[in-house]
């Protein structure tokens, strides 16, 4: 492609996109796809020439564009969001366009150093304490993994790294403890990390799905008497199925007393943390050596970009740092090469769109979305409150509803059946997308606020629909 065609081609990209953003509504939030339709629809082979840019273009709209399902609808409401905003789509274009590899300090200076910046200023628009370092790593899955290593290293004093599962087998074993609202992501870093998924232990749950701190303790305890190894806890500050708060404050003097790594998952709700009222959630965060929040889930950056804080960059760097000569450089011990960070050696130039997105919003008018999104959800909730046949089924600390439809007369496992039917029949029509999860056993429908475009009318749509729906099954039809 010559700079001509780039150009014009790219102008017509960014006019779709442009449109796409102004009107996402007009497609159905959840694709309609059937499995195997899209792919029915692309040759077995990639072409032996090259194709015009106008057919390909074409296709993109004619044949993949109906197996989207539309994450920045303004009736998503399912899982948690994945946020794009101008901003970040202007940064991750220029960093497509850079096409840098971020891996180390030399390898493109201005990446790296503007992540130290990017990452201090969310450091700050959260309030984290001094002392925490950032890193913009791919996922929240990834720090996870990388927060286990470090516990690993720390507890075994660096004998797993040094001599492989030997090292672990002779440490012992090293036990997790999270609680079951954990994300899955916890389980499958132990497994990756080696530590077994029968090492994870599951810490009991209080009345606001909140992991219980007595419990943790007795578990510990119980732990060492049996003759094992304590090795971290993975507390949530909003948890996946219904952003429960783990209380820091209340896990942290645990952590300290036992000499345990505190990773702190707050993929989705940290970003809350920019509003003072809402500051509460990160309340004893001083203790945590690690912490996770996603600016792809909620703070309006494309995926991928999580910010991973750590208190102790060299125990990071000791853990996962490998310099073959090939990737030595005049520079290293002056300068930050995040590489040795994280877990890939390529890394891209994330900082860029998570820069773009932070000057040009700036904090007031994120605190002012972020603020409306929750103050949206808490509406939902007083929705749910009070009408006949709907019950909320946990608190909404953040900006997810958790809640069934119960009419009279139906016993557990039917009023199940029934809020399943009633999500897929949401979900067919188009109109909002929502998904659910099991409190206990109990199926809930999840609301979840977080788009840049959702104003109040797609949630009293969202509200609509579901009473709608809700008397369709009920008059059998
Ligand atoms: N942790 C929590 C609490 C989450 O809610 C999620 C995803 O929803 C994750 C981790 C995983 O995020 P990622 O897709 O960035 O790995």
């Amino acid at each position: 492609m010559n700079s001509e065609d780039f150009r014009r081609h790219g102008y017509e990209v960014i006019d779709w996109i442009a449109d796409y953003l102004d009107h996402a509504d007009r497609y159905p939030v959840m694709s309609p796809s059937k499995p195997g339709d899209i792919k029915a629809l692309i040759p077995d082979s990639a072409p032996e020439d090259g194709e015009p840019m106008d057919t390909i273009l074409e296709d993109f709209r004619r044949d993949i564009l109906p197996g989207v399902t539309h994450w920045n609808h303004p009736r998503f409401f399912a899982y948690f969001p994945a946020n794009n905003s101008g901003p970040s789509i202007l940064g991750e274009m220029l960093s497509a366009g850079l096409g840098v590899n971020a891996m180390l300090w030399q390898t493109s200076p201005a990446a790296t150093e503007l992540e130290e910046k990017v990452m201090d200023w969310l450091g700050e628009l959260i309030s984290l304490p001094e002392g925490f370092h950032g890193v913009i790593q791919d996922t929240a899955s990834t720090t996870t993994l990388c927060a286990l290593v470090c516990a690993r290293e720390k507890s075994t004093s660096f004998a797993v790294n040094a001599a492989g599962p030997a090292g672990l087998a002779g440490a012992g074993p090293l036990r997790i403890y999270t609680s079951r609202e954990a994300h899955s992501s916890v389980l499958k870093g132990a497994k990756i990390a080696g530590f077994g998924a029968e090492n994870v232990v599951t810490v009991d749950i209080d009345e606001n799905r909140a992991m219980d701190p007595l419990d943790l303790e007795a578990r510990i305890t119980a732990d060492l008497g049996d003759g094992l190894i304590p090795c971290c806890i993975v507390a949530t500050v909003g948890t996946t199925g219904c952003t429960a708060i783990d209380s820091l404050s209340a896990i942290g003097p645990v952590a300290k007393k036992h000499g345990l790594w505190l990773h702190v998952g707050a993929a989705l709700a940290g970003t809350a943390a920019i509003l003072p009222e809402m500051r509460w959630i990160l309340d004893g965060v001083e203790h945590a050596d690690s912490l996770v929040l996603n600016p792809h889930k909620w703070l309006l950056t494309n995926f991928d970009c999580s910010a991973y804080f750590v208190r102790d960059p060299e125990h990071l760097e000791r853990t996962l740092s490998i310099r073959p000569e090939y990737l030595k450089t005049g520079r290293d011990g002056e300068v930050n090469n995040y590489m040795d960070w994280g877990i890939p050696l390529g890394r891209r130039f994330r900082a860029l769109k998570l820069w773009f997105v932070l000057r040009s919003y700036g904090a007031r008018r994120l605190r002012e979305i972020i603020a409306g999104h929750i103050a949206l959800a808490q509406e939902f909730a007083g929705w749910i409150d009070g009408a006949d046949e709907w019950e909320r089924l946990a608190p909404v600390p953040v900006n997810t509803v958790c809640f069934r439809w119960k009419p009279e007369g139906m016993d557990e496992a039917a009023l199940n059946a029934a809020n399943a039917e009633l999500v897929d029949r949401v979900n067919a029509e188009g109109t909002i997308y929502l998904t659910h999860t099991k409190l206990d056993d109990v199926f809930a429908i999840r609301l979840a606020v977080g788009q840049r475009a959702t104003k109040r009318e797609h949630v009293v749509a969202a509200w609509e629909v579901l009473k709608r729906m809700a008397g369709g099954i009920k008059a059998g039809s």
